[in-house]
């Protein structure tokens, strides 16, 4: 395991995210949405880091897939709270071929929001398969797999502080 972002800068580009999305969000009724499971921790330090009132919902989404095929998604939009003309933010904790996304953004989009942005941690610039980037991202990655920081690899490793990547490990 090599660690690629230390607790610190994690910390610290967190933060200034959380000046921003302040910033950009004041005066308006904001709702983020973070994806579960992966986006627990950075849901738990951006909204702490967002000093304007804000509500808080979940999405469960689960994608199934190997390595050669795209699988299908799962979602689960039953903790989604009323969010009808209100400025949504959906948080997630990685960008890569960007289809969750896309997805839940169509989805979310369907309630009728007055404005839908995305935020992610991690985003695999390279591994993007789809017409849309994140509207806000804490760090570009090489496409790696990683863990840490709410990423998990058979459901564990999501309790590390840092993120690290597992290439050249014999678990990929
Ligand atoms: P996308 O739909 O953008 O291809 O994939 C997004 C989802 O795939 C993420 O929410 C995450 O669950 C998973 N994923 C993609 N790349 C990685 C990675 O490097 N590490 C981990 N742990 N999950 C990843
Ligand atoms: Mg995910
Ligand atoms: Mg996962």
């Amino acid at each position: 395991m090599k660690v690629l972002i230390d607790q610190d800068q994690i910390n610290s580009r967190v933060v200034n995210l959380g000046r921003e999305l302040a910033n950009e969000y004041q005066n308006r009724q904001l709702t983020i949405i973070g994806i579960l499971t992966g986006s627990l921790v950075l849901l738990a330090d951006l909204i702490r880091a967002i000093d304007v009132p804000h509500q808080v919902g979940l999405i469960q989404a689960s994608s199934y897939r190997d390595k050669m095929t795209a699988g299908s998604l799962k979602i689960n939009l039953d903790y989604l709270p009323d969010i009808t003309g209100r400025d949504v933010l959906l948080v997630d904790d990685i960008f890569d071929t960007g289809r969750t996304m896309e997805t839940l953004l169509e989805q979310v989009s369907q309630r009728e929001p007055l404005s839908l942005k995305s935020a992610v941690l991690l985003w695999k610039e390279e591994a993007t398969e789809v017409d849309l980037t994140p509207d806000y991202h804490c760090f570009k990655i090489p496409n790696h797999f990683v863990v840490g920081y709410g990423l998990d690899f058979n459901n564990e490793y999501r309790h590390l502080p840092f993120i690290a990547s597992l290439e050249g490990s014999d678990l990929v």
